[in-house]
């Protein structure tokens, strides 16, 4: 058994989306500076790094993350490689040939190679399914997608894709890191913090070989 982990690190030097606040980590007792215990005050917003968006996020319908079903969030995942340059669109989707009852899919782009790189400038140009292939996905049967940048849509064009999906009851986790794994079927094991009445929450990712 080999596991992986597709999370990205927290640290206050890791992109967020343009305009959101930073990631901060800041120490608020030190044992340097005699103090019983180191303790960490962490702020940032809802939707940094490895994380997953709730319905509410784009639908504004008080599906909030603590009421995401876990069940969809953990079991069998296909790791499918889309070499698609700018928007994936769902011809990239069928040429890829997406196995037959696929409920749960990461996307892995040309994204994941960025966060191998240690690149920490926040790409405009990330790589993300449009409209389109969202629709294609939906009605694929697909239930969770993840995807290896900050955002499930393109930059430009934020709105059909979250929609689309969000509407169809798909679960989305952004911000994975998938550098490390083939393409290939595993176990994906994904648990959003239970964070009350959040629009989204960071997430550990595992997958299990
Ligand atoms: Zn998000």
């Amino acid at each position: 058994m080999t596991l992986y982990d597709i999370s990205l690190t927290y640290t206050e030097d890791l992109p967020t989306w343009p305009g959101d606040p930073t990631i901060q980590l800041k120490q608020i007792s030190s044992i340097e500076d005699g103090e019983m215990a180191n303790v960490t005050h962490l702020s940032m917003c809802a939707h940094s790094g490895t994380h997953v968006d709730a319905p509410d996020h784009f639908l504004g319908n008080g599906k909030t993350v603590e009421s995401i079903p876990l069940e969809l969030m953990v079991g069998p995942a296909a790791v499918v490689e889309i070499r698609a340059e700018g928007t994936i669109t769902a011809a990239d989707l069928i040429s890829a040939q997406i196995p037959a009852g696929t409920k749960r899919i990461l996307l892995k782009t040309a994204n994941s190679e960025v966060w191998a790189a240690g690149n920490m400038v926040f790409q405009e140009d990330f790589i993300a399914p449009d409209g389109e292939a969202a629709k294609y996905l939906v009605k694929l049967g697909v239930k969770v997608i993840g995807v290896d940048y900050l955002s499930v849509a393109p930059f430009t064009d934020p709105e059909p894709t979250h929609k689309i999906l969000l509407k169809a009851g798909v679960l989305i986790i952004e911000g994975l890191d998938l550098s490390g794994v083939e393409p290939g079927e595993y176990t994906l094991y994904c648990l959003p913090l239970k964070i009350g009445g959040a629009d989204g929450a960071p997430a550990r990712v595992l997958l299990m070989d």
